[in-house]
C-alpha cells in the first residue's frame, strides 16, 4: 500500500535498520520504545490487522510467533511481552498488522 508507513519501511523507502528479515517478515525497533527492548515483527504482505486474517494466513501468523523467542534470546531477554493491538479502539495506530515484542526490564503484570 502506497500510504502505509510499514510498507514503505519494508520496501526500504524509509531508512530503518532491520534486526531480522526473511522471505515473510521484517523486524525492526519501535521508534518510540515503551521498554528497553521494543521490537516490531511485521509481515511483508500488507494485512490491515488481526481482524482481517483468515485460515490462509495461519502459517504466517505461526511464523511471526515462532520467531519471537529467538529474537528475545538474541536481545538477551529472559522474558518478554507480546502485544497485538487491533483496530482503533484496540490501540492500533498503524494499519499494517504487527506484533510488539517488549522486554528488558521487569515488566509489571497486567
Ligand atoms: P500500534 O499502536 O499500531 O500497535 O503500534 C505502532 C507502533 O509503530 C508504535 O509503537 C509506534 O511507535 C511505531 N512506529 C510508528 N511509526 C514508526 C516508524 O516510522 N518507524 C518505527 N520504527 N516505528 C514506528
Ligand atoms: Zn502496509
Amino acid at each position: 500500500m502506497t500510504d502505509c508507513i510499514f510498507c514503505k519501511i519494508i520496501q526500504k523507502k524509509m531508512p530503518t535498520d532491520f534486526i531480522f528479515e526473511d522471505e515473510h517478515i521484517v523486524v525492526f525497533k519501535d521508534i518510540h520504545p515503551k521498554a528497553r527492548i521494543h521490537l516490531l515483527v511485521v509481515p511483508k504482505t500488507h494485512i490491515k490487522s488481526l481482524a482481517e486474517i483468515s485460515e490462509k494466513e495461519a502459517n504466517l501468523i505461526a511464523h511471526m510467533l515462532l520467531v519471537m523467542p529467538s529474537l528475545a534470546t538474541r536481545e538477551g531477554l529472559k522474558g518478554f511481552r507480546t502485544i497485538i493491538n487491533t483496530g482503533k479502539e484496540g490501540g492500533q495506530v498503524i494499519d499494517h498488522l504487527h506484533f510488539h515484542l517488549l522486554g528488558g526490564d521487569h515488566l509489571p503484570g497486567m
